[in-house]
């Protein structure tokens, strides 16, 4: 069997320790692969093989070279798609269908972030005949990229794509439930003729080979996609440093759908939203709050479209939902089902192991209703197939219920009052928020939570504010106001 190794400098290599890990296949819990498993020695290596590619190639200095570099990038994303989407099917339990769909936004991430290279640009401040003020901006250097297991690929060229435009150089630690589409993305980005060193991945656990990236002295910015609590523990141990961090976490986010709505299309929406991906999204609206008059009909439609979600081999073009993750995620998940049915609630429907899927980490899809807003199943991040459902009484109760938990990722609105569409969106506590939109996103525009859901934002140009260093220039145009301190002694 092969061993998937580190990418460092250009060359793939097994750890300094010669340890590996093992990688399984969630469907059927077959022993898929052996992993190079990383630690302190192999982010050294990376970290300075990514040092001298910043200080010694053009890939800093040279935007239009990245913008070619990237673009064979994307271009390799889209001729390797099939093997992207059969070992992101088999590492991760993502349906194929859906797998599809995030292959193909891997390689748009790319192409666009190729024409953003070029278009790194400052502003000028300029006060006529006297002073001439403009801002640079400019690469930072080697950036720490911590990706979750959840559709990896595509969270992987979410960061390095921005990354690698702006002109830094990387070092990227995979999730370890997930590491091998990461392992393709290497062999693309070496094909794509980017330098040597550009490009780094290390694989390995949290603790052993995250950690001392996150630590490491020559690693000024960690862009972090995962749990609440890990991106807690990073920005403690970052802080010794004073690195620069990205936080993508958790999130709980509501859908709202009021009477008025179009209630076919936000049925559409809400199921498609929290049970696609497995129920493994980061933006999945995992609450439903429902007007109060339309609940008990629209619970109804909700739980049947539920009962009939099709769960199986994710190989399979029809399937809808596959395997969780990993065993120790379906006891988690299973764990706040108990808590919730323990709490009061009723787990209306699924929530089981479904018939005839006696290997793999199954789920049929759960449907919570009888909630209370302080029970766990509310206030946590489950992320796994499992929507609560409550109603509410007017605008001001549906924002308090919506705004009531810790995290601030995503916010759904249904509605077809244009006034209450915009008043609600911008009264919602959410990095983002849809409105009669399920989760349809332009690369342009800022991805990022608020409150426990993350810090900072990135996409379009926004990523620049992350990736980049802004130097403020003043240049005097002539002569100005110099106070002459000691010119004048007494
Ligand atoms: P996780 O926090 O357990 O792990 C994420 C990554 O961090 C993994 O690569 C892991 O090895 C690494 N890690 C763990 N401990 C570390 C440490 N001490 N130092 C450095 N690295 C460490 O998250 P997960 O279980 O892989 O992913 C699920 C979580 O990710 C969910 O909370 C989900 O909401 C979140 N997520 C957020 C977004 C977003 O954009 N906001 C997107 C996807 C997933």
């Amino acid at each position: 069997m092969r061993t998937w190794q580190h990418l460092i400098d250009g060359s793939w290599v097994a750890g300094v320790q010669g340890r590996t890990f093992k990688t399984v296949n969630p469907a059927t819990g077959a022993h898929l692969a052996d992993v190079a498993e990383g630690t302190a020695e192999d982010v050294d290596l990376a970290v300075g093989a990514a040092c001298r590619a910043f200080e010694q190639s053009d890939w800093a200095t040279d935007p239009e070279a990245r913008a070619v570099a990237l673009r064979r990038v994307a271009d390799g994303l889209i001729r390797r798609q099939a093997d992207f989407v059969a070992i992101e099917v088999e590492d991760t339990g993502l349906p194929i269908s859906q797998a599809k769909g995030q292959a193909a936004r891997a390689a748009s991430n790319f192409t666009f972030f190729a024409e953003m290279a070029t278009r790194m640009t400052g502003e000028t401040y300029p006060q006529p005949g006297r002073f001439l003020n403009y801002t640079v901006r400019r690469p930072v250097g080697v950036a720490g990229l911590i990706t979750p297991w959840n559709t990896p690929l595509m969270l992987e060229s979410w960061k390095v794509a921005p990354c690698l435009a702006s002109g830094n150089t990387c070092v990227l630690k995979p999730a370890e439930w997930s590491p091998l589409s990461a392992v393709l993305l290497g062999e693309v980005i070496t094909e794509a003729g980017v330098p040597d060193g550009v490009f780094n991945i290390v694989h390995g656990f949290g603790e052993t080979a995250g950690a001392p990236l996150v630590v490491h002295p020559q690693v000024p910015l960690i862009s972090f996609t995962g749990e609440t609590s890990t991106g807690q523990s990073i920005i403690r141990a970052g802080a010794e440093r004073l690195k620069r961090f990205s936080m993508e976490l958790g999130g709980k986010s509501p859908v709202v759908v009021f009477s008025d709505a179009d209630q076919e299309r936000a049925l559409d929406a809400v199921v498609f939203g929290v049970y696609s991906l497995n129920g493994e999204r980061c933006t999945a609206g995992s609450r439903v709050l429902i007007e109060d008059r339309i609940y008990p009909q629209f619970v109804e439609r909700l739980a049947r479209r539920v009962a009939a979600i099709r769960v199986g081999d994710p190989s399979d073009a029809r399937t809808e939902v596959g395997p969780l993750i990993h065993p120790e995620h379906l006891g988690r998940v299973q764990g706040y089902l108990a808590a919730a049915r323990q709490e009061g609630a009723t787990v209306l429907v699924g929530g089981e192991r479904p018939p005839g899927l006696e290997k793999g980490n199954f789920l049929t899809p759960a449907l919570i209703t009888e909630v209370r807003p302080n029970m766990r199943i509310v206030q946590e991040e489950v992320f796994g197939p499992v929507l609560v459902a409550m109603p509410f009484h007017g605008e001001e109760e549906a924002l308090a219920l919506a705004n009531s938990v810790r995290y601030g990722l995503a916010g759904y609105v249904w509605t077809n009052d244009l006034t209450r569409a915009h008043r609600f969106a911008q009264a919602l506590h959410a990095g983002m928020v849809w409105v009669n939109s399920q989760n349809v996103r332009d690369l342009r525009t800022p991805f990022g939570g608020a409150k426990d859901s993350g810090i900072g934002r990135e996409g379009g140009h926004y990523s620049f504010d992350f990736y980049t260093e802004t130097t403020s220039v003043q240049v005097a145009l002539g002569p100005h106001a110099i106070p002459k301190f000691g010119a004048d002694p007494v």
